[in-house]
């Protein structure tokens, strides 16, 4: 029987193959040269045949095969684009998405109006697009306004092997869309691409498709690889190992491009320096931008003079006053900072390095460096496709966005630092952590593979064979390493209520759901379930909670959910602009040098204490005195906010005043962004974005903190009690509801000196100590009224009596209450 349903699905889908057109395509004769060198050419046939017998096909090559260029130019060939449909390919990356947009619309000869891009900020979609690169995360907010996708005719999953949270969920998504647009009659087809043979967990999970779609295997021509392993594995300083191997080879071996692969920005920043150093090619070109003349103090000045509102209202936030008007309009694109990881930390630069001795080497050929990391500006990215100049050597210092997403032509040795950054994040406790790891070895063979594209090549791997032996045969989806309650939010949305018995591609943990939400309930965004009945339906309707008005309001904001509860709150007491910088600051991770990074030598480690005595010192200004300092380090983000728009937002302010530029750049466009979604769920407020605002009135600071309490309630720490301090680890430490450990209120912190009672905090990451990140001071007496769904009340207390209020015709009585399972006594209130 099961034979005959796949057979009759079989023909079904055979008669909704598209009819065989084809649409020239006019390229140049050296574009379709080197197009006709690409493995994946010879597999034209049998993929387009594959496409058109089956709604759903998975293309296995090598990085470099030539799938994302040209997989998209056969399907516009074939007639996929002609109709009303147009080709999408999705990238979990947003450099792959720009460039390889500009590559194909290049190869195809036609313009960018028709083979565009769409990024989380910005894109160049027009009404003639034929085929758009988008993230993952684009096409995942587009099925939230258009489940069955009608504008698409195909969809491609590119960098599937990645792994990455959106498109595991876009694949599970898709593997339902694709059989109902098939029987709606409007056809439909996927292709799922990936860069290694390891495709199970797609092809064959019953949950996601019920006949295993095919896999086509492009064979990559691959030259050798010789691989060199180190003998011992340098722990420490793998940097200047990685430095002092790029040098050996620059200057020992033949011709050929140098291919480097570090964790992070900071790291390839610091290399590519130094190696410019020891081989200048001509001026170094570090820095671009406008470096305007620009005085903290003055910008500073002119925000805190700048005329604030006058409120005389009480503050006192309403929970039940928030936006909640969904609307199917609004533009915005959620995406994750996934493939950003490796750009997460400092990236500023203080000082020079140290000059060795070996760095002064005596030039000879000179080397062309090129830094490439996922958020550099796209015309420096594209420089590393450009062959180098006459008489230099091409030298190109990556993250791991050169590992599979990008190609880099005339690459002979590659050096293999054998480490990757990764956040790292503790689901009971939420705290998180980056930490630099080894790869698996699957990726140690995808960066060993970039020598071998053009000519056999070289690998230096700096760790031992035995290492390599340890590593993890493959990454980990990220989907179970990662917080999911934004994609359950998201989910719901789409009224997917049952989120566990979604086809995940790779599921998240069961833990990880129920936290989720458990979060999410107690934000408001979903319907509380019952609490009597039987047991186990209580247990299933726990995790099939219904979305609420507010919580399609939250899902409408391109931010996690607890900063979404904040913006739903924020037009309370005019507050919204300041609600909005606070929120656009804490999505934009880092928006302030890390001062807590290692320095090298002495003489920059004193530079860097003196550095970190300063800024900290200025942080505390920012904070300011009294009522605002109350807000604390989010005051600080606010005062960073409006000073540096007054400063005219210049990578000079920035440096001076210990800001990420890039961050504060970023700050910028996500402010005008979270306007407008505010705009669209409520457009009654009215919200606008004066870049230059007025600081906060001493009544709003007040009314921030209870919406900053309202949206991080879980994250409540209070100070260790007297009985506590007797054991000295926890003095000056708070307490937190689910860990036995003590948090700390970080030495830069604008609260370091203050330490309240009771606080709330962004997020904690563990350093030397579990530090409490992004931290604000709250009232006791607040917490029972804002966070009613953590605290057990007692019963009324006999005094003082209750009394009857004539205002709303009610009966107050006092209660006395205590947070969470902890059981902190909190003042008593009415209720
Ligand atoms: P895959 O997706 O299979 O990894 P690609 O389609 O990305 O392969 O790359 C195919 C070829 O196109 C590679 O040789 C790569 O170097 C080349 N290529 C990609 N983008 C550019 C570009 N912007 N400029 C020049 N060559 C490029
Ligand atoms: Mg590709």
């Amino acid at each position: 029987e099961k034979k005959n349903i796949s057979e009759q699905e079989k023909i079904q889908n055979k008669n909704l193959s598209e009819p065989a057109v084809f649409v020239p395509v006019d390229r140049s004769p050296e574009i379709q040269e080197a197009r006709l060198k690409l493995p994946v050419l010879a597999e034209e046939q049998v993929i387009m045949e594959a496409v058109r017998e089956n709604p759903c096909v998975v293309i296995c090559g090598e990085t470099g095969s030539g799938k994302t260029t040209q997989v998209p130019q056969f399907l516009y060939e074939a007639g996929y684009a002609c109709g009303s449909g147009i080709i999408g390919i999705t990238e979990p990356r947003r450099v792959a998405a720009v460039s390889m947009s500009h590559r194909v619309a290049k190869e195809m000869n036609l313009s960018t109006r028709v083979v565009s891009y769409q990024i989380r900020y910005e894109g160049n979609v027009t009404s003639d697009t034929k085929i758009k690169f988008m993230t993952d995360g684009v096409l995942l907010k587009e099925i939230q306004k258009d489940f069955l996708l009608q504008r698409y005719s195909v969809i491609i999953i590119d960098e599937a092997h990645e792994r990455s949270v959106y498109t595991d969920i876009l694949i599970g998504l898709l593997s339902r869309i694709v059989p109902l647009r098939n029987k709606k009659g409007m056809p439909m087809k996927l292709l799922v691409m990936s860069a290694t043979l390891r495709v199970e967990d797609f092809t064959d999970n019953t949950k996601l498709f019920r006949i295993p779609p095919p896999v086509i295997k492009v064979d990559a021509r691959q030259f050798p690889v010789t691989i060199h392993f180190n003998k011992r594995t340098p722990l420490e300083d793998y940097t200047g190992e990685v430095f002092q191997k790029t040098c050996k080879i620059h200057r020992m071996l033949p011709p050929g491009g140098i291919l480097v692969f570090l964790t992070g920005q900071a790291e390839v920043h610091n290399l590519c320096r130094r190696l410019r150093k020891a081989f200048p090619f001509r001026k170094s070109n570090t820095t671009t931008g406008e470096d305007e003349e620009a005085d903290t103090s003055e910008a500073m000045r002119k925000f805190k003079k700048a005329k604030q509102k006058k409120t005389v209202s009480l503050p006192r936030i309403d929970l039940d006053n928030y936006s909640a008007l969904p609307v199917d309009e609004g533009d915005e694109d959620r995406e994750a900072g996934i493939g950003d990881e490796e750009d997460e930390g400092s990236d500023l630069e203080i000082g020079d390095d140290p000059v060795n001795a070996e760095e002064k080497a005596d030039p000879s050929i000179p080397l062309y460096v090129l830094p490439l990391y996922s958020l550099l500006a796209p015309e420096q990215q594209a420089k590393v496709f450009r062959p180098p100049p006459p008489g230099t050597r091409l030298c190109v210092v990556a993250t791991n966005v050169a590992e599979t997403s990008l190609t880099i032509p005339g690459i002979k040795y590659v050096v293999d630092c054998g480490r990757v950054k990764k956040r790292f994040y503790d689901r009971v406790t939420g705290v998180s952590s980056f930490k630099v790891t080894w790869t698996s070895q699957a990726s140690a063979n995808q960066r060993a593979g970039r020598a071998g594209r053009t000519e056999p090549g070289h690998c230096y791997r700096l760790y031992s064979s035995a290492v390599f032996g340890d590593f993890s045969l493959f990454s980990e989806a990220e989907i179970t390493r990662r917080p999911v309650e934004d994609l359950v939010l998201q989910m719901k949305d789409l009224n997917i209520d049952k989120v566990v018995n979604f086809p995940f591609p790779t599921s998240p943990s069961a833990e990880a759901l129920v936290a989720s939400e458990q979060l999410l309930v107690s934000l408001g965004a979903l319907k509380e379930p019952p609490r009597t009945g039987r047991v186990k339906e209580m247990e299933r309707a726990r995790l099939s909670c219904p979305i609420t008005p507010l919580g399609r309001a939250m899902a409408s904001f391109p931010v996690a959910p607890r900063y979404a509860k904040m913006l739903a709150l924020g037009k309370q007491q005019d507050c919204l602009p300041y609600v909005i910088a606070v929120v656009a600051a804490m999505t934009v991770r880092e928006i302030f040098e890390d001062l807590d990074r290692p320095a090298g030598s002495e003489d920059e480690n004193s530079k860097l204490t003196q550095r970190r005595a300063r800024l900290t010192q200025m942080r505390r200004l920012w904070a300011g005195q009294g009522a605002s300092l109350l807000l604390g380090d989010l005051m600080v983000m606010l005062g960073a906010v409006g000073a540096c728009e007054f400063a005219g937002c210049t990578p000079k302010f920035c440096e001076e005043n210990g800001l990420r530029y890039k961050a504060m750049v970023e700050i910028r466009r996500l402010r005008g962004q979270l306007t407008n979604a505010v705009n669209a769920v409520c457009p009654e407020v009215g919200a606008f974005v004066n870049p230059k605002m007025s600081p906060p009135t001493e009544h709003q600071v007040v009314c921030l903190r209870q919406i900053v309490l309202a949206g991080l309630g879980d994250h409540l720490a209070r100070r260790a009690q007297a009985e506590d301090i007797l054991d000295p680890k926890w003095k000056n430490g708070y307490k937190t509801p689910l860990m036995d450990e003590p948090v700390f209120i970080h030495p830069t912190s604008a609260l370091f000196k203050a330490l309240p009672e009771f606080v709330v905090y962004q997020e904690i990451m563990e350093t030397t100590k579990m530090y409490m990140k992004g931290v604000s001071a709250v009232e006791a007496e607040w917490v029972p009224e804002l966070l009613h769904q953590y605290c057990h009340f007692g019963s009324p207390l006999e005094s003082p009596s209750p009394w009857f209020c004539s205002s709303t015709g009610t009966v107050r009585c006092h209660r006395s209450s205590t947070f969470f399972r902890i059981g902190w006594q909190l003042p008593a209130v009415e209720k």
